[in-house]
């Protein structure tokens, strides 16, 4: 089955938006065995996308389109595509009444225009979209199939998993199963450049990669009909998997290393403070993006002065004028000040330079200590880190929880 992906959006040609719809689809539909063999972006322009859409009908089998069916002016795909097939645009009661309970539960107040989501072309299928209000739309036309999804990707991700993937995979009446291993501590070149010899020859199962703020997923997805030959197939390469990414692999699922570890922690009601210099809170900001942490999470200190380093916690003017701020004897008694003062059994200290200024031969931009007290241990870690100011303060965040993965 040969399959297209027409992207709508003017912000997408312009260079606003970078263009994830695509690369996501793209990499889901060639997993589930079929042919992606045209991107197409077009603005939100109906002349264009109509050329776009009439190409697209004369060779391929499925086409999918993302965004512009939105409530506002310049979303047009489902009248674009209603009107070359002839088809007529009816309002739908059961959308209707759904949008106006959202907003309703919502207290945002309702815009006639937002009714424009509610018309659905004659003879095509709803698909849900519980994540925002512009349902996905699906249509069958002279032996083809159009889907029409969401531009926000959250939406579009969340439709397309939802109903077009069972959609597919029962057509093509075969298993499509998928094991998911979430890596930290590891780029993706690294770690594509380690499954190289399964990339390179893979047929089934197929391996890809996603990386995401320093995390890189790894699926592995096998197709056919036999179940427990498949599992059976993918046991084995979980066995590579975990012979090569040992020290990696921190869940066997998309969860991420933020989610796991603040989980982990609750599970375990290890409490845990923290006393941050060059993250500026970002890894008390990260904890607490989890519900349920306060169980466990009660102090977190922004010291990024030495003043604050000495008052708040305690670390001795000597060791910061022998050492210097940005040390490792810095990093120790910050932790280990904080485990008393906090009285947490897991204390995180981090300090360290983010840049573009304030480095040096010694001690150069992106270098970071990250101290970890645990149950009256300390561990040091030092860690260079490239990349500009914020990325130095994410990659910072995301080592601390890799280390207390560990
Ligand atoms: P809405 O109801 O939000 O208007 P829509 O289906 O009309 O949804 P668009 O208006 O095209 O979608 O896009 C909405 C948002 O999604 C915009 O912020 C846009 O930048 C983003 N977006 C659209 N298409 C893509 C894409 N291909 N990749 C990444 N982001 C996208
Ligand atoms: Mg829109």
């Amino acid at each position: 089955m040969k399959c297209e992906i027409i992207c709508v959006g003017t912000e997408l040609l312009v260079g606003d938006t970078l263009n994830t719809n695509v690369n996501y689809l793209s990499k889901e539909l060639s997993h589930l065995g079929l042919s992606v063999c045209y991107h197409t972006t077009v603005g939100d322009n109906p002349k264009r996308l109509e050329e776009a859409v009439k190409i697209a009908f004369e060779r391929s089998d499925l086409i999918i389109t993302t965004g512009g069916l939105g409530p506002t002016q310049d979303d047009l795909t489902k009248e674009v595509i209603a009107e070359l097939f002839n088809r007529e645009l009816i309002q739908d009661e059961k959308i209707k009444e759904e949008l106006l309970q959202y907003f309703t539960n919502r207290e945002f107040s309702f815009t006639p225009n937002n009714l424009k989501q509610t018309f659905v072309p004659e003879n095509a299928e709803v698909l849900a979209n519980p994540c925002g209000t512009a349902p996905g739309i699906l249509m069958r036309e002279q032996g083809r199939v159009i889907i029409m999804l969401p531009g926000p990707p959250r939406e579009m991700t969340r439709v397309f998993d939802e109903d077009v993937v069972p959609l597919i995979t029962q057509k093509s009446k075969q298993l499509v199963i998928s094991r998911y291993y979430n890596l930290s501590d590891i780029g993706e070149s690294a770690a594509e450049d380690r499954l190289l010899d399964l990339i390179d020859t893979q047929t089934n199962p197929t391996i890809a990669t996603y990386a995401k703020m320093g995390e890189v997923l790894v699926r592995i997805t096998a197709n056919g009909d036999d179940e427990k030959a498949l599992n059976t197939l993918l046991d084995q390469y979980e066995a590579i998997m975990l012979e090569r990414f040992e020290e990696n692999i921190f869940t066997f699922s998309k969860e991420s290393l933020r989610e796991t570890v603040c989980k982990l922690l609750i599970e375990k009601n290890i409490s845990i403070a923290t006393a941050e210099s060059c993250t500026g809170g970002l890894i008390a900001s990260q904890l607490t993006e989890q519900a349920g942490i306060s169980k466990v999470f009660g102090t977190g200190i922004i010291s990024y002065s030495n003043q604050t380093k000495m008052k708040l916690l305690n670390v001795r003017k000597e060791t910061l004028d022998k050492f210097g701020a940005v040390s490792e004897e810095t990093a120790r008694e910050m932790c280990e000040n904080l485990q008393k003062i906090a009285d947490a059994e897991l204390a995180v200290s981090v300090t360290g330079i983010a840049g573009p200024e304030g480095g040096s031969a010694e001690k150069p931009v992106g270098l970071v200590y990250v101290g970890i007290c645990y149950k009256g241990k300390t561990q040091i870690t030092k860690c260079h880190f490239n990349g500009e100011r914020k990325m130095v303060q994410i990659k910072t965040a995301n080592k601390v929880f890799h280390l207390i993965r560990k």
